[in-house]
């Protein structure tokens, strides 16, 4: 066992308190890794409370969870509180807060770059996702991967390897579903629950944004956007623009998918992804933003248009990219 992991499953051991914190805006990695922590530290007979500042999203709320989702900080601080899946601890509270310096604050995490904000660290970019390492310190602690805890771990590694699709799938991600699907879990299930979210309203959005798709740099670059007001025609919101950049991904040719979502007040927060050695955190970075080597985000200043030929500058710049044909993929 590698030191910080029995660093971790002393602390969940020995202590009787916990907060389990994720980023604002939780994907299925982040509320899969809550929930299945939740249920782990229940089944070790520990009080535990799920917190996250923007609640449990609808798109998962067929998710079988310990306890609902707190939006409140508790009053009283835990002994120990475990943030997941936060790159950097200002990403707990959309206003960069971080008031847990009365409790011992334990990181669990798997990006590239985590600063190591915790009393105690356990970073490891390798994984595929928080939900994979939960896994494993519940396999560490004894405790069966069985019914919701098994679940929830699988809906985490599902949403951050894109189905055991992307490069971050490694022999531990399909070693560890095998045992979850030994535990009694039926994958086909979780699947079916994760994309059976979509609404017509989305799905008009989708259109309305995927119509005006563009391309830059001969093809290698694609490009969608998504305005305040094409959220207030279809009904919608930036949550519901998943799904959108992994369509610029998926053009052929294309070397990096681009999402731009214009905030209420005017920001301009975009999403990047790429395939196999091409790596879009690096880019991602020099807009104060993150991520991983194949899935990456930040942030830029409005309006739209500014942002985006701003960001394809860059991105032609740092790759070496002209306007000529796409010599890549031919
Ligand atoms: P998404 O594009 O789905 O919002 O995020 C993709 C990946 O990039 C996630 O791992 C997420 O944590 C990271 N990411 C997205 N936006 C930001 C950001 O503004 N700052 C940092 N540090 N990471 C980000
Ligand atoms: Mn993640």
């Amino acid at each position: 066992m590698s030191t910080p992991l029995r660093l971790v499953t002393q602390t969940l051991t020995q202590a009787d308190t916990f907060l389990i914190v994720s980023h604002a805006h939780p994907d299925g990695d982040a509320i899969g890794a809550s929930a299945a922590l939740g249920w782990l530290l229940q089944r070790l007979g520990k009080e535990v409370i799920l917190y996250n500042e923007s609640g449990l999203p609808e798109q998962f709320d067929w998710l079988t969870l310990p306890d609902r989702v707190a939006t409140e900080l508790p009053p009283k601080p835990p002994q120990v509180v475990v943030v997941l899946d936060c790159g950097d601890s200002s990403r707990v509270h959309t206003d960069g807060s971080f008031p847990f310096a009365e409790s011992t604050v334990v990181n669990i995490d798997h990006h590239l770059g985590n600063p190591e904000f915790g009393d105690i660290n356990w970073v490891e970019p390798h994984r595929s996702s928080v939900g994979e390492m939960i896994g494993l310190l519940a396999q560490a602690c004894g405790v069966s991967l069985s019914g919701a805890l098994g679940e929830c771990v699988y809906l985490a590694m599902i949403t951050d390897t894109g189905s055991f699709g992307f490069s971050n799938t490694g022999s531990d991600t399909l070693r560890l579903a095998a045992d979850i699907v030994e535990a009694g879990i039926d994958p086909s299930r979780i699947q079916a629950r994760l994309q059976t979210q979509l609404t017509l309203a989305r799905v008009h959005l989708h259109g309305l944004a995927l119509q005006q798709a563009r391309t830059y740099a001969g093809g290698r670059l694609a490009v969608v956007s998504t305005s305040q007001e094409m959220f207030a025609a279809t009904n919608t919101t930036a949550a519901d623009c998943e799904g959108l950049v992994t369509a610029m991904r998926n053009i052929k040719g294309v070397l990096a998918g681009i999402s731009l979502r214009e905030t209420p007040e005017g920001q301009i927060k975009f999403s990047l992804r790429s395939w196999g050695e091409t790596d879009v955190r690096s880019i991602a970075a020099a807009f104060s933003g993150g991520g991983h080597r194949n899935a990456a985000g930040g942030h830029l200043d409005g309006p739209l248009d500014t942002a985006e030929a701003q960001l394809i500058t860059h991105i032609k710049n740092a790759w070496g990219l002209d306007e000529g044909r796409n010599t890549v993929y031919g």
